[in-house]
């Protein structure tokens, strides 16, 4: 932690925490005047019941009795590390004694669970996410709006505590999960924005129990997050100054404080934010589109109702389609939006027409396979503006526009330059010219329309070409290796990223974009064992990428050296020795699983880079890949998944069970409807006669 100096913020600091510590310890002593000590003590949906008390103090904190054995044991000391942890244990406490005899409370706490955690992996690492802004307080001079909109626009993750939620739910400004701008609560709910660091360190970076230091290294070094203080200085404020400046997190006020250190001030919300990157080393990279609303990833989980529409394309309302296709960069004008038809100008809410998005990229380092890879992006690009929205893809795509972004002046004219501005953003180094043409006519979608479908059948024959077998190289991934820094994914022709977002062409892709950046060729082989999935060459790429932490690993094997798992995995698979199989359970079911476990608990066993033999995260659309742990049996070793998860993979799945001569086997999978314990799970096998009851034991 960082170096004492004496201080006036220190001193008014110390005087906060002893507030909190000691209200701290009367509120706990007043929950065990009515509980008894061994009253379970834990924030809902997360593995590590209290965070801080987790990570930063060795003996474990699970019941009442030992929360109050730990307040009681607490100091603060003089030094900036001293008074950070009183101040963060302190607060935690008091979140979490809060809701104690009230569950409905604990549903409402603004504590971010473990799956949301999870969820933000892989934008953290990719850059879409590129920090975390912790605002505390009630902004004075500080224009509160302009604030958050402006790491909106740059994309951050903001966290908001104290009365700046007032001032911006008085400014009605949507703020939520989907929207990047996650109220807290009051005063002591900043201790949730610490608990979500701390998980970051807890999930990805597989860091042990109890170890302060080790916490306090990982937050400074991995954590891309800082503090904007606003209002008056108090002790309660200089407490929580001190708590971030104790993990590494540079904090900006907006009121010049008492001999404050480092604590920088800033006035105004632009120089706040300007600064507030500069001192974390967040680089934004290049210039926002030319549109009339806010920009930023932050607005891609927007959603727009039907009441809130002004424009809307698709979604079975209308012709609607999108391709992507690349031409000789010489034949293109670099920036050319070309409207054929009619825009939405003078148009009336829930105006309807039919729409083509039809896009020309050309240039040096451009294949046709990155076609496919540059127009998924579309989606997330459009999601980036506010007040529209993008769903879909290809000719099922469905756009909206809603009454308000209309009013600020946004056009159908301005996707097209929203893409030339993050195709050139993203993919520069590939491409160097960007056409767009947004068509509204009619007659022209019609005549374009079958063409836009025969690329999209060629891309589907070629997908479906590209096995492991047909290539000479895997790509490695190790974006995530900034919060799991042993953690390595394999990617191949037929095994995404367990993110779900990483594909062997996204691979390649990004490989020609930044050579030097997370994805890298590894060229197959020496070939140990083809069943299992075993080359010498990927065993020496893990040894190296893991820092020799990992020696093999089977790419189609779950139960012999199976790939690691960062933290971001959209499912678990995992071994049942019970009943000769493996159960599946995504992210978002939130149920138990037969073992009488919800999917976070199990998850945190597999968690950091970790090689757990019987244990792996997976992408959901693994289940559908030829490639599915074909070692141990392949899909007809699935005898559990949740409902929804089955709906999700739907025709595929039952397509890939007929491809393997087995049309029945989907049906015999039980789901939470068959089976939520181990009994009744072997007694539905029986009953329907699953073939993993037939295979080779698994253990
Ligand atoms: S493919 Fe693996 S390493 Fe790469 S982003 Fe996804 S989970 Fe992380
Ligand atoms: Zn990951």
């Amino acid at each position: 932690m960082s170096e004492a100096t004496e201080s006036g913020l220190l001193s008014t600091a110390k005087q906060g925490a002893d507030t909190l510590l000691t209200l701290a310890r009367s509120t706990c002593e007043q929950a065990l005047s009515t509980h008894p000590p061994e009253t379970p003590i834990s924030f809902p949906t997360t593995s590590y019941q209290l965070p801080l008390f987790y990570s930063l103090i060795p003996s474990p904190v699970t019941t009442l009795g030992e929360l109050s054995k730990a307040l009681g044991g607490l100091t603060i000391g003089d030094d900036v590390g001293g008074i950070g942890t009183a101040t963060a244990l302190s607060a935690e406490a008091i979140e979490a004694l809060a809701f104690l005899d009230d569950e409905k409370a604990a549903e409402e706490t603004g504590f971010i669970p473990d799956n949301l955690i999870r969820q933000l992996g892989l934008p953290l690492v990719d850059g879409t996410i590129p920090g975390i802004a912790v605002i505390f307080g009630k902004a004075q001079k500080v224009d509160a709006v302009e604030l958050v909109r402006g790491y909106q626009e740059r994309g951050l993750l903001t966290m908001l505590v104290g009365p700046v939620i007032g001032q911006l739910e008085a400014a009605e400004v949507e703020m939520g999960a989907e929207v990047k701008l996650v109220p807290l609560g009051q005063g002591t709910a900043v201790a949730l924005a610490l608990d979500a660091a701390a998980r970051i360190g807890l999930i990805f970076g597989n860091l042990p129990a109890g170890e302060a230091a080790q916490m306090a290294d990982y937050i400074r070094g991995k954590v891309p997050a800082f503090l904007n203080l606003l209002g008056e200085q108090d002790p309660i404020s200089s407490a929580v100054a001190v708590t971030c400046l104790a993990f590494g997190l540079p904090v900006v006020a907006e009121r010049a404080f008492d001999d404050a250190g480092e604590v920088l001030v800033e006035t105004e919300a632009e120089a706040m934010i300007t600064a507030s990157l500069k001192a974390r080393s967040i680089a934004i990279v290049g210039e926002r589109p030319d549109v009339p609303t806010p920009f930023g990833s932050a607005f891609e989980g927007e959603r727009i109702r039907k009441a809130d529409t002004h424009f809307q394309a698709g979604g079975g309302a209308s012709v609607s389609f999108e391709l992507l296709r690349m031409a000789p960069a010489e034949e293109l004008t670099d920036g050319e939006v070309k409207l054929i038809g009619e825009d939405i100008d003078g148009t009336t809410p829930l105006h309807i027409s039919p729409l083509a998005i039809i896009i020309r990229v050309g240039g040096d380092g451009m294949q046709e396979d990155f076609e496919t890879v540059i127009e998924r992006r579309i989606h997330d690009y459009l999601n980036y503006a506010m007040g529209q929205w993008h769903m879909g893809q290809r000719d099922i795509n469905w756009i909206r526009i809603s009454k308000e972004a209309y009013s600020a002046g946004l056009r159908l004219i301005h996707i097209g330059k929203i893409l030339h501005n993050r195709i050139h953003r993203n993919f520069g180094k590939i491409v160097q010219a960007v056409e767009v043409d947004i068509i509204t006519d009619q007659a022209k979608i019609k005549k374009l329309l079958p063409q836009a479908r025969k690329v999209y059948h060629q891309r589907d024959l070629r997908l479906a070409s590209l096995t492991d077998e047909a290539v000479q190289e895997f790509y490695s991934c190790t974006l995530c290796q900034s919060f799991a820094p042993i953690h390595v994914c394999v990617v191949t022709p037929e095994r995404l990223g367990l993110c779900g977002s990483v594909s062997w062409l996204d691979a390649r892709a990004s490989y020609q974009i930044l050579p030097e950046g997370g994805n890298k060729p590894i060229t197959k082989e020496g070939v140990i064992d083809e069943t299992l999935g075993e080359w010498e060459s990927v065993n020496a790429f893990v040894r190296q990428a893991s820092q020799n932490k990992l020696t093999r690993v089977c790419i189609y094997s779950l139960m012999e050296a199976p790939m690691t798992s960062c933290g971001c995995f959209e499912a678990i698979l995992m071994v049942l020795p019970e009943a000769n199989g493996v159960l599946v359970v995504n992210r978002e079911f939130e149920g138990d699983t037969p073992l009488g476990l919800p999917f976070s608990t199990l998850a945190g066993n597999i968690s950091g880079g970790v090689q757990t033999p019987g244990f792996m995260g997976i992408s959901k659309r693994f289940l559908l890949s030829g490639k599915f742990i074909p070692a141990e049996g392949g899909l007809r070793r699935v005898v559990w998944l949740p409902e929804e998860l089955k709906e999700f993979l739907g025709e595929e799945l039952q397509a890939r069970a007929e491809k393997m001569g087995m049309p029945d086997l989907i049906g015999k999978i039980a789901t939470e409807n068959e089976a939520r314990t181990l009994e009744e799970l072997i007694t539905h096998l029986k009953k329907v006669e699953h073939p993993a009851l037939g295979l080779e034991a698994i253990l």
